[in-house]
């Protein structure tokens, strides 16, 4: 999970049709007043570019085969009706987030208004697992109530990527030891950090695994001693910075 910043309501979403699909959903519940046609793809749209096409909570990517882009009420529309099409309540969610979360009434991370990192860490041993670190719970309830641990749906993707790079990441360190400083180098290593930025799925783990990695650790220390640790290097690392998770 990462800090989203929630963008501009869409124009389509005015007050009077907030209002009108409001008292519809009022009248019967079972409306799934928020797929309207009236603002169905503009609220669609926004919200994808809101998550960088994610699910806000597990970070996968959305509109690929088998998984459905749904709009979560992030206070669920049987306790909050009066929410039901409010911009400030809706995120885009994979079906597997949004059915585990279900009418969840617990306080939660909201990745609008939260910084999941101040939530949630990854365990330092496992490297896939999240833990919650804040006194009050947020993050366990967070994780619990979306199955952010769920194995075979989540973990093992985001290990999978995590996965992919790290063996990558081994390579470039192996060939600059063995080569000596190439720009191909500098250049793969730079694909590797533009696959942990928050535009990319599971980010989250991908970064904070990346940023605590040693053979990063050595490429960037071996880059920075030729002086090639350049401006757009920094810059990624940045973005990975603002998004990575505490080891705990
Ligand atoms: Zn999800």
């Amino acid at each position: 999970m990462i800090k989203l910043d929630r963008g501009e309501c869409p124009k389509e979403l005015t007050p009077e049709v907030c209002k009108e699909l409001t008292k519809l959903f009022s009248e019967n519940r079972d409306r799934d007043v928020w797929n309207s046609p009236k603002i169905k793809r503009p609220l669609k749209d926004a919200l994808l570019e809101m998550s960088h096409g994610k699910c806000v909570y597990c970070e996968c990517m959305l509109n690929e085969e088998a998984k459905d882009v749904t709009i979560d009420h992030f206070l669920p529309k049987s306790t909050a009706p009066d929410k039901v099409v409010e911009w400030e309540n809706l995120v885009p969610a994979c079906l597997r987030c949004n059915r585990e979360k279900r009418d969840y009434e617990g306080k939660i991370v909201n990745p609008c208004k939260d910084r999941p990192k101040d939530y949630i860490a990854l365990d330092s041993k496992n490297r896939y697992f999240l833990k919650g670190i804040d006194k009050t719970g947020i993050g366990e309830k967070t994780i619990r109530a979306v199955k952010l641990n769920d194995i075979l749906r989540v973990m093992v993707p985001r290990m999978r990527e995590w996965e992919e790079i790290h063996q990558r990441l081994a390579e470039i360190s192996q060939d600059l030891e063995e080569e000596g400083y190439r720009p191909k180098y500098k250049n793969r290593l730079e694909v590797l950090m533009g696959k942990c930025i928050p535009d990319c799925s599971y980010a989250a783990v991908k970064a904070s695994n990346m940023l605590d990695n040693d053979c990063y650790k050595h490429i960037k220390k071996y880059l920075m001693s030729e002086g090639k640790w350049t401006n757009k290097l920094k810059e990624l690392e940045e973005e990975m910075r603002r998004i990575a998770l505490q080891l705990v």
